[in-house]
């Protein structure tokens, strides 16, 4: 009986132990996320790929297919979280955001656009391989603003955590604040977030937040 006991509590420990040492969403788990926006929002139908490389990051191109990076994977810790990037990026499509700026190449990403809000356009250049995304990607403040409104309206509506948006722009921009330039301290997105957290407390006045 003891053994049994002992036995069962290295199992605990040992499947404790590997999920720490991954401290990241398995590509399962975004596969399963995305179900979960896609189907309330009619966007299985999407091509979804996750792509093998370090810059966190999370887009769609055109309206025709979504991309998650495992860098983002790895920086993300709850669903909650990458729930709230994917519904941000359903958001785009849903609301027609690719009409605007129909001849763009290249897809538009989350973080691109937080890096360059806190390096400013000057240094956009520096936003390492996404710079391509954020000069590309044509959304305006407004866009962007309108696409977290949704990611947050969507996750209130399916029950699911809307606070993930929250914390995963603080997660992302505390990421770009590691980029080595003089950008200030004061990173203009302080207002993306206000702006969501306020969001979020219209829906459930009881939303708890990491800070
Ligand atoms: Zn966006």
């Amino acid at each position: 009986m003891k053994k049994l006991k002992i036995f069962a509590l290295a199992l605990i420990l040992l499947a404790g132990a590997a999920q720490m040492s991954e401290a990241a969403l398995s590509h399962e788990q975004a596969r399963r996320v995305w179900n979960r926006v896609a189907v309330p929002t009619g966007l299985t139908e999407l091509p979804f790929s996750i792509q093998n490389e370090e810059v966190p990051n999370a887009w769609v191109t055109n309206g025709e297919s979504v991309t998650v990076t495992t860098g983002l994977l790895n920086l993300l810790d709850t669903e909650a979280e990458l729930y709230a990037v994917f519904a941000h990026e359903a958001g785009h499509v849903k609301l027609n955001h690719h009409q605007s700026g129909a001849n763009r190449a290249a897809g538009l990403s989350l973080a691109s656009a937080i890096l360059g809000n806190i390096l400013g356009d000057g240094l956009a250049g520096v936003a390492v391989n996404i710079g391509a995304n954020l000069v590309n990607s044509g959304w305006s403040r407004e866009q962007e603003i309108a696409a977290d409104d949704y990611s947050v309206e969507l996750a209130y509506s399916q029950g699911e955590d809307p606070v993930g948006m929250y914390s995963a722009i603080k997660k992302l921009s505390s990421v770009s604040k590691t980029q080595p330039s003089g950008f200030n301290s004061h990173p203009p997105d302080d207002r993306r977030m206000l702006h969501i957290r306020n969001k979020i407390l219209a829906l459930d006045p009881n939303a708890k937040f990491p800070d």
